[in-house]
């Protein structure tokens, strides 16, 4: 899926304002709008993991219709195993930013 330009940009800007940590956050949909909104890092090792709050996640998933479930990695790594199988658990697509390659990269949820 191609995100618009300007959400992207937000998101990378985002992810550089706190480039030692993993930040993340939801790409969601509104009336056709599509939008980026952060949510908090819960993880105790932030530099290496992320986690969202059950709170979090209910929250937006009541107000949004959710396109992807994002987060960065502030070194250079393609997705953990770890990612992909919280991906694959919960059945969502997964967006991710490389901050050091600048390099975004998608694990959407298969439709067999
Ligand atoms: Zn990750």
């Amino acid at each position: 899926m191609k995100l618009p330009n300007q959400i992207c940009e937000e998101i990378k800007q985002y992810s550089l304002s706190n480039k030692t940590v993993e930040v993340c956050g939801f790409v969601v949909k509104k009336d056709d709008l599509i939008s980026f909104i952060p949510v908090d890092n819960k993880h105790p090792d932030k530099e290496n993991f992320f986690l969202i709050s059950p709170e979090d996640y209910l929250k937006i998933k009541k107000e949004y219709v959710i396109l992807f479930l994002f987060h960065s990695h502030p070194l250079d790594a393609p997705f953990s195993n770890f990612d992909l199988k919280y991906q694959k658990y919960h059945n969502i697509n997964m967006l991710l930013y490389n901050v050091a390659a600048d390099l975004f990269q998608e694990k959407c949820v298969n439709i067999d």
